[in-house]
């Protein structure tokens, strides 16, 4: 997977993504991670790639002429470059959309700065707007680490253990259940005794029993929209009765 960022702050984003999975990623090149900064493909001397919005208004536009010619370079680096533009006016990111994603060859990801990005960015170049969420941040680039962290952890070879992904939040529709480690007691608590009896089957039961529970209390939008099998059924039924008492 080959993800460019166009950015005017290309180290933000190299030097974040240079940690932990993703920094691995990058030195095992299952990832190829390049920025383009769109004042280098500006024609004035002081690299300016803003102006003020015609029609009026508060703050700078970036101007269209730099991003495109940074984007046109970007996906003349493939054959099947995607170009998205992060931007709090797209479709909510979410783990389906990473997943989605994952199948591209090549991201071209573009970052908005100042009050955002010419409108004819948007209609010549990009192929989808992706908001990380419903608030207003300074620039694109840290949803772009967050899009690109996700979508390299579903890329194989990337975690160090694929089972992982397979197990995580969201991987089934349902949030996991909670996990604990050594020590199995201190003055914060013990470990559930069910997870040390080495009883497998009771254990995973226990464990769907712990995710049903969470997910109904976190979130219940995901339960709306889950169909349960008869073993879940039969658990949350179980935690409806004991909530009644
Ligand atoms: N004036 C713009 C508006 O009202 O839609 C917001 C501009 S914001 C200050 C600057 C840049 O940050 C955006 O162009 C976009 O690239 C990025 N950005 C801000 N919030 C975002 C979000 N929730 N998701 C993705 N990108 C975001």
């Amino acid at each position: 997977m080959r993800f460019d960022v166009i950015t005017l702050f290309p180290d933000l984003v190299k030097d974040s993504f240079n940690y932990g999975v993703t920094g691995r990623a990058l030195t095992s090149q299952k990832i190829l991670l390049n920025t383009l900064n769109p004042r280098d493909f500006s024609n004035e001397n002081n690299g300016k790639v803003d102006d003020r919005p015609y029609g009026g208004g508060p703050g700078m536009v970036m101007q269209p002429e730099p991003m495109i010619k940074a984007i046109r370079q970007a996906k003349s680096e493939s054959k099947n470059p995607y170009t998205i533009f992060m931007s709090p006016q797209g479709n909510i990111f979410n783990q389906a959309k990473a997943e989605e994603l994952s199948d591209k060859q090549h991201l071209v990801i573009v970052c908005g700065r100042y009050e955002g990005i010419d409108q004819r960015i948007i209609d010549s170049e990009v192929d989808e707007e992706c908001s990380i969420g419903g608030y207003i941040l300074s620039g694109g680039e840290l949803p772009a680490l967050i899009v690109m962290d996700s979508i390299a952890r579903t890329i194989e070879g990337v975690l160090g253990d694929a089972d992982s992904v397979k197990t995580d939040t969201f991987s089934d529709g349902l949030l996991k259940h909670p996990q604990y480690t050594r020590p199995e007691s201190g003055s914060y608590g013990d470990v559930p005794e069910i997870l040390l009896s080495g009883d497998h089957e009771s254990i995973r039961r226990w464990q769907l029993k712990q995710s049903l529970l969470k997910t109904r209390k976190n979130r219940p939008d995901l339960l709306e929209i889950r169909s349960l099998n008869d073993e879940e059924q039969e658990l949350l039924e179980e935690i409806l009765r004991e909530e009644q008492g």
